[in-house]
């Protein structure tokens, strides 16, 4: 009797191809199906037959895990799987796996690009130059980052490395993350308020989580200093964007750099958008061609594994082996 393929879904992926997947995946011999979902209505019809899943960024709620007939684990394309209903994958014993450390060297990076575009003025000098002004008072005023305090918020894998990388230039670094036993060398550990008032530049790097949702409202924005900039590589919606409006456009902060959007694309009609203050990138931290590389061939390596009967290399709820 011929053993019935095991059917793995990817619910979306912009990647240009996933022959890496299928080259990895060969090893169980799927039924590998590329779909294009983007509703929970899309993800209920192409994945309740599945046995794996893998996604980026289509809804995984509780309404398309009630419907998993015979899932087993749902991979995400990426760290944060804020877009998974994880409790309901749990309760339902789906193994879900991430990745968490494909991309460190690039977000950490990125983050020190953004710092450094601020505090040299890059992209608003940049773009007065190609309207034909050579006149680097337009930047003013701008200080020396040697010695200056850049704030973590969240000391994980990436603001670890973010600080590693930003000793290199000088910065005297604190951090808030009351969930971090220990620190490294040349990290201050402070209270939540202190981060705001004692930094010269403030980046994020905690998880979305109902906890951190809108932590940077007007409160936070307001005790910021007069010349520091707010840096955000974590996810949109951990800024109040309505605030941070305000906070650039009163001049309660100097500026601020954003890798993320509370909605991505943005509307393009928003206030914000318009700002010399605001340096915007499309949400491209995590990206180098090596990066892609190690991300696809984690995420077919976690379906493998899982499908096979072994656990993931890394998975973000471990109660459903443990319980
Ligand atoms: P991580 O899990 O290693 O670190 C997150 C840290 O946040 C942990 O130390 C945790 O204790 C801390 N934390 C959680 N809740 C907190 C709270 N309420 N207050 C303070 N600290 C809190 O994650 P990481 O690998 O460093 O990644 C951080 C985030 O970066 C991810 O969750 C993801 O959303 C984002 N990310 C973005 C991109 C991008 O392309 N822009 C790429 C990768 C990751």
């Amino acid at each position: 009797m011929n053993k019935e393929r095991p059917r793995i879904v990817i619910t979306d992926c912009d990647h240009p191809s996933v022959e890496i997947e299928r080259a990895i995946l060969s090893e169980i011999d799927p039924e590998l199906i590329l779909a294009n979902c983007n509703t929970e209505d899309e993800v209920i019809e192409e994945a309740h037959d599945a046995d794996g899943i893998i996604n980026q960024y289509a809804p995984i709620t509780r309404k398309v895990i009630e419907s998993l007939k015979k899932c087993k684990v749902i991979a995400r394309y990426g760290v944060g799987v804020d877009n998974i209903d994880v409790e309901a994958a749990t309760e339902h014993k789906i193994i879900v796996a991430n990745v968490p450390d494909y991309c460190i060297d690039e977000v950490s990076t990125h983050t020190m690009a953004l710092i450094l575009a601020c505090a040299r003025g890059i992209t608003l000098l940049n773009s007065k130059i190609k309207e034909k002004r050579w006149d680097f008072t337009l930047a003013k005023p701008l200080f020396r980052t040697q010695g200056k305090t850049l704030g973590l918020f969240g000391l994980g894998r990436i603001a670890r490395i973010v600080a590693q990388k930003a000793l290199g230039f000088g910065f005297k670094i604190i951090a808030y993350d009351p969930y971090v036993p220990r620190v490294d060398d040349g990290i201050k550990l402070v209270e939540f308020s202190q981060l705001f008032s004692d930094s010269d530049f403030v980046s994020i790097h905690v998880p979305l989580t109902a906890e951190t949702r809108h932590s940077f409202g007007e409160n936070e924005l307001k005790k910021m200093k007069k010349t520091a900039y707010l840096i955000n590589t974590s996810r949109g919606p951990i800024v109040d964007e309505k605030a941070l409006y305000q906070a650039l456009k009163n001049k309660w902060i100097a500026g601020a750099a954003l890798d993320v959007m509370e909605e991505e694309p943005p509307d393009w009609n928003s206030s914000l958008l318009q700002l010399d203050s605001l340096i915007i990138t499309p949400h491209i931290s995590f990206y180098s061609e090596e990066s892609y590389i190690e991300l696809k061939i984690k995420v077919a390596e976690a379906v493998c594994s899982v499908l096979k009967g072994e656990l993931p290399r890394t998975m973000v709820n471990p109660q459903v082996v443990k319980g």
